[in-house]
């Protein structure tokens, strides 16, 4: 008699489980945008399922004012922009900048500094050269005289920053923040969402993110990485959290010459593009750090480039190259087991 009690008594357990493991899941409140800021498509998803959307809505616009005051601060084709003042200005007088673009100018030094010139804001000069600093596509290959003009006007150290005055000492100088303002917004508006509440979303400026997870997609989310020489394809995913992610790739701004590729990536010290890798994505805590550094790590190649990011505690990287047409790639240590190899079309992926 006993017996058939305990019978029983698994029985409603086992059909306990299996609804609770069928149970259909709650749809998921999805609160996404998708605007254009700094030529780019910046698209901001949160999945914070306990906000009003009254209020998520509200986060979303302020969130997005990150970039539009970036934008408007650092951009080199707005002639108002801070930036754009302290290029016209190079060789007449400093510029009064605010807070927010001092910081990024800071920013900027330090990685500039850090990378021992790798990633260089003073690239400005050689980048008008190629056409890269404008967004109508243009380019143009100059010739060898034309870029050896230029590129005495670029050395980070020349750029004077004292008590929020910038000022660039040679008539010729100027600062491009391309490699990255973007990262700099991301921060801004992560940081944003953060004070607003929100524990669950992601920010993808072009490539450049922050995410945070919350119960809904711990555990779940994955950060595709787009695949360097099929167009509307993935390479491969990683499995975080959180943190800042950035590619640099030569795909994104490139023309072909005698196919030749040139791209918008410069190397520094020669004012050409740097040619060993393709892809860098970056990893790190903040989207800053891994814009400054994506760029960098692009410029110093795969060898130096990962002995770079090894000097950072906190930061991984993922290099794509190409020997004798073949992709390969080179993983840092502390990311391998979070790295997914799959090849996929972005259709298939139905974001
Ligand atoms: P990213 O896609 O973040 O690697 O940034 C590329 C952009 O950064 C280019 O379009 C230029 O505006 C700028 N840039 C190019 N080369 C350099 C460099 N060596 N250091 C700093 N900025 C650069
Ligand atoms: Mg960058």
């Amino acid at each position: 008699m006993q017996r058939k009690w305990w019978w029983l008594l698994l029985v409603l357990l086992g059909f306990s489980l299996a609804l609770v493991y069928f149970w259909p899941q709650p749809p998921i409140q999805v609160t996404e945008k998708t605007e254009l800021w700094m030529d780019t498509v910046v698209r901001i998803v949160i999945l914070d399922q306990d906000q009003p959307d009254a209020r998520l809505n509200q986060a979303l616009t302020e969130a997005f004012h990150c970039f539009a005051r970036v934008e408007s601060l650092a951009s080199t084709t707005i002639p108002t922009s801070e930036i754009a003042q302290i290029n016209s200005h190079a060789g007449v007088q400093p510029i009064t900048v605010t807070p927010v673009l001092q910081a990024l100018m800071d920013s900027s030094l330090f990685y500039a500094d850090r990378s021992h010139g790798a990633f260089d804001c003073s690239i400005f000069p050689v980048l008008r050269l190629w056409n890269f600093a404008t967004n109508d596509q243009a380019y143009r290959k100059p010739d060898s005289t034309e870029i050896r003009a230029k590129l005495k006007f670029v050395d980070y150290r020349k750029i004077q920053l004292e008590a929020q005055q910038i000022y660039l000492p040679a008539p010729g100088q100027g600062i491009d923040l391309g490699a990255i303002a973007k990262g700099y917004a991301v921060d801004l508006a992560f940081e944003k969402l953060r004070a607003l509440g929100l524990k669950d979303f992601l920010i993808d400026a072009g490539g450049n993110l922050r995410f945070a997870s919350g119960p809904v997609s711990a555990g779940k989310r994955r950060i595709w990485i787009k695949h360097p020489r099929i167009p509307a394809a993935v390479w491969g995913y990683l499995k975080l959290d959180q943190g800042g992610v950035a590619t640099s790739g030569d795909y994104e701004r490139y023309f072909l010459v005698d196919s030749v590729r040139y791209h918008h990536i410069l190397d520094p010290r020669t004012g050409y593009p740097a040619h060993d890798c393709i892809s860098v994505t970056i990893i790190a805590p903040s989207a800053t750090q891994a814009d400054a550094l994506s760029t960098a790590v692009f410029v110093l190649g795969r060898e130096r480039g990962m002995q770079f990011v090894n000097t950072w505690p906190d930061v991984a990287a993922i290099i794509l190259y190409l020997e004798q047409d073949q992709l390969k790639y080179l993983v840092s240590e502390r990311i391998r087991d979070k790295l997914v190899i799959e090849n996929k079309t972005i259709a298939q992926l139905n974001l």
